[in-house]
């Protein structure tokens, strides 16, 4: 179920090893929060993840290349923003430490392609056949041992083994009716687990009056559990336009995410800046782009926090059913791409064993 980084992933090492299977997927596009949009600038843009955070040691055999940078047609360069600011109490202050601490933690980034360009080379046109898009499972009866996965629209699937990698929310709001229920200790492990609020928006403006990162607020702060800074996108394109960024995830994103419309996130953003640059933003401005994850469906927020206990949250149920994804990567690599990538080798491999954990 999910035929984001995981799901497809999983597609990918089950059909390598011959076994056939089916993918179950909510939403009428594949990538979940891996996504982008190639014609807003001129370069493309991630929307969802967007750095090869490379101090996550998880090693899925698809993405090892990748990280380390050997993987043919995907460029990937350092991220090193040279200007990092802190705007706090109505001032800004240079954060000049920063360079320092972005060099230790060694992100990358795609020079000219995104994490979907990626992901997206894994869904051969076999594996796409196998993916039933528009197709959100609602119920998953598993007393048999034949497996019913029923969606939306009442269509049943029958499997001997299921594995589920949709957003540890969609678990947590209990869209999926299971029968009979998860055990307690799995919906303890799942509602213990802290999933985010997180967004994206790229705003083009027709002068540069921003350095390459500004962070609003705080700088002490758990990133886990917050982050909200604005940066440069161009940094380290071929780009001849000006795009500034704002990401934002977890406690300080909610002021952004729990607006009504874009016009009031785009006028609470363009008041925000005006603030930190003398009235610049709206000055400069010229066009927008919104990607609220936790307004988009099956997807609810960005990522976990790491509350939950990642033995019991990957754990399989008698062998049947099976669990992988950003939050789900029994190692514990869990938030990134590469990691939900590990996770579903772990899963497929325990799936292919039979093994019960517990
Ligand atoms: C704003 C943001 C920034 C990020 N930045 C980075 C970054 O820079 N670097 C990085 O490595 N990671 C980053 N991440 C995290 C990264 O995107 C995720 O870890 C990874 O993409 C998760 O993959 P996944 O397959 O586990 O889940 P998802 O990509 O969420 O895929 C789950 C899929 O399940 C589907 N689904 C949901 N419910 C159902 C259902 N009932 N039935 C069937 N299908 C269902 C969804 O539609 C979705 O396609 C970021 C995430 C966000 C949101």
């Amino acid at each position: 179920m999910g035929a984001g980084a995981a799901g497809i992933t999983a597609g990918h090492a089950l059909s390598e090893k011959g076994i056939d299977f089916e993918i179950l997927e909510a939403s009428s596009v594949h990538g979940g929060r891996v996504k982008k949009t190639d014609g807003f600038a001129d370069f493309p843009i991630d929307l969802g993840a967007e750095w090869v955070h490379r101090s996550i040691k998880a090693k899925a055999p698809t993405t090892q290349a990748l990280l380390s940078g050997q993987s043919p047609g995907f460029r990937i360069f350092n991220y090193r923003p040279k200007t990092i600011l802190q705007y706090k109490n109505g001032k800004l202050r240079s954060k000049g430490w920063m360079k320092l601490l972005l060099a230790l933690v060694n992100d990358g980034k795609f020079a000219d392609s995104t994490w979907f360009d990626f992901i997206d080379q894994l869904v051969t046109p076999e594996i796409k056949k196998k993916i039933h898009y528009s197709t959100p499972v609602i119920k998953i009866e598993h007393s048999s041992n034949e497996i019913v996965a029923t969606s939306a629209s009442g269509e049943q699937f029958r499997a001997d083994k299921v594995l589920i990698t949709v957003p540890i929310k969609m678990l947590q709001d209990e869209y999926i009716e299971f029968a009979p229920a998860l055990p307690d200790w799995k919906k303890k492990a799942i509602n213990k687990e802290q999933f985010g609020d997180g967004l994206k928006v790229f705003i083009e403006f027709s002068e540069k009056f921003y350095p390459d990162v500004v962070e609003i607020g705080s700088a002490i702060r758990n990133p886990l559990e917050s982050d909200d800074s604005y940066y440069d996108a161009t940094v380290g394109k071929n780009s001849s336009k000006n795009i500034l960024a704002l990401f934002a995830h977890g406690l300080t994103a909610t002021k952004y995410t729990s607006l009504k419309t874009d016009k009031a996130l785009l006028d609470f953003i363009l008041k925000e800046l005006d603030e930190v640059f003398d009235g610049q933003a709206t000055k400069y401005y010229k066009k927008h782009i919104i990607q609220n994850w936790s307004k988009e469906p099956f997807i609810g927020g960005s990522y976990s926090m790491r509350k939950g206990s990642v033995k019991e949250l990957s754990a399989p149920l008698n062998n049947k059913i099976y669990f992988a994804g950003e939050a789900m990567n029994p190692s514990g690599k869990t938030i990134a791409v590469h990691g939900a990538c590990e996770s579903a080798y772990l899963a497929v491999s325990e799936m292919l064993t039979n093994k019960d954990r517990r």
